[in-house]
């Protein structure tokens, strides 16, 4: 039994009001809740004008808050290892290093930017399931949830597009990951049985239907996080930037391999690898939503596959880690059920996605699992995911 159970959102929902009570003495007022998301395909591309293809899981960052009239501070608590935050609405609002309160700091600094009036203080506690640093964006589900619950307790609703934007824009202000738009798109927007293609050039989300029963998809989290992924992660959009500028093109939409080609020597061999992986991987994600449109579920794996080899030697954001768990399933193969395997997230460590037939889903994970800790020793997490449900609010106004 390699897959674990994972927490229901009520049972998250009612660790947040306990946390809250007692944290605080009181029961809480508002209740809000949005996921963690899993991209299926489309990697590294959400900042660079690409189509990308993920979906929000079935785990929450849930938030319980309670107004306190009339004093102006806000306290945060995620209990755990992260200490108390506590913000004064009267001062300028300033990100800590490294601080878990930041992407809670940065979203409340977007809603006052826009002239959002907020009256009161409040007291809040996080509960989140959604595991950390494992490629599955724990991150913006604590920006979306609590974008969500400053929405319930000033009574003034965002669109989600406006709503994931200002997250993003906290992720690149408070906690310094100059991020695409997937993440927050995906926990904003995401539904039930619907996977989220995003056109991130035109910022729009459109919810393509996966009610496959038959099919499960496999979440595998390495566990390991490698150092260096953040300077990793600016240093690849940085490249891209550089390859985008030398094709003279004002956006990527729209560059072809003949454009790239075409200032191969002036990019170098490093850069122009990043430029291939781009053009390549929204080609990919196209074809992988019409593929599932159409019900070419070979198809749908093989491109999966090739999206981890471009991430792997053109991107260069795959580790071995990350590698034995793509390579464990391609090996298992369709006849024992895999449909395809890549690499999830932003890479350097975090999670691979496993799309696999649903009566073949546990001896699949049994198999990465017993594979995965041969090679590396470690035990993998696996969890077995549904499109699931993107920001809500459970009690409030
Ligand atoms: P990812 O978004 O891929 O999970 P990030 O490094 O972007 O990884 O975000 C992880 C950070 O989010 C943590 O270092 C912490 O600051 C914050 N975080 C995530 N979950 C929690 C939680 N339950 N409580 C407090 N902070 C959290
Ligand atoms: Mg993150």
């Amino acid at each position: 039994m390699s897959i674990v159970a994972l927490p229901s959102l009520r049972e998250t929902i009612a660790a947040a009001e306990s946390a809250f009570i007692d944290h605080f003495n009181a029961p809480a007022e508002f209740v809000v809740a949005a996921p963690g998301r899993v991209n299926l395909i489309g990697e590294h591309i959400d900042y660079c004008d690409g189509y990308v293809m993920p979906f929000a899981l079935p785990v929450y960052a849930v938030f319980a808050a309670a107004v306190v009239p009339g004093r102006r501070t806000i306290v945060f608590s995620a209990g755990g290892d992260f200490t108390d935050v506590e913000v004064n609405l009267d001062e300028p609002i300033e990100p800590v290093d490294g601080c878990w309160g930041n992407y809670a700091k940065g979203v409340l600094a977007g809603f006052l930017a826009r002239g959002i009036e907020i009256p009161d203080g409040f007291d809040l506690c996080l509960a989140s399931d959604v595991p950390l640093g494992a490629g599955l964006s724990s991150s913006a589900a604590i920006e979306v949830s609590f974008a969500t619950l400053l929405e319930a307790i000033t009574g003034t609703t965002l669109g989600k597009k406006e709503k994931a934007l200002l997250c993003q824009k906290a992720e690149h202000d408070y906690a310094n990951v100059p991020c695409g738009i997937m993440d927050q798109f995906a926990s904003a927007f995401g539904e039930e049985g619907k996977l989220v293609l995003i056109d991130c050039m035109k910022e729009e989300a459109e919810l393509v239907p996966f009610e496959r029963d038959d099919l499960t998809v496999l979440i595998s989290n390495t566990k390991v996080s490698h150092q260096l992924s953040d300077g990793g992660y600016a240093k690849r959009r940085h490249q891209t930037e550089v390859a985008l500028k030398a094709t003279g093109k004002p956006s990527w939409r729209g560059v072809t391999m003949t454009d790239i080609d075409a200032v191969q020597s002036e990019l170098g061999d490093e850069v122009y690898r990043r430029a291939r992986h781009v053009v390549t991987e929204t080609a990919r994600t196209l074809d992988a939503a019409k593929a599932l449109e159409n019900g070419e579920m070979e198809t749908l794996g093989k491109l999966m596959y090739e999206s981890h080899d471009s991430l792997r030697d053109d991107f260069e954001v795959s580790c071995s880690e990350l590698d034995v768990l793509v390579a464990a399933a391609k090996e298992l193969g369709a006849d024992k059920g895999v449909i395809g395997a890549r690499m999830t997230g932003g890479g350097f460590g975090g999670s691979t996605v496993t799309l696999c037939r649903t009566d073949a889903a546990e001896e699949v994970a049994n198999f990465l699992a017993e594979r995965y800790k041969v090679e590396t020793g470690i035990d993998a997490q696996i969890m077995a995911a549904r499109p699931s449900q993107g920001a809500l609010v459970y009690k409030g106004a």
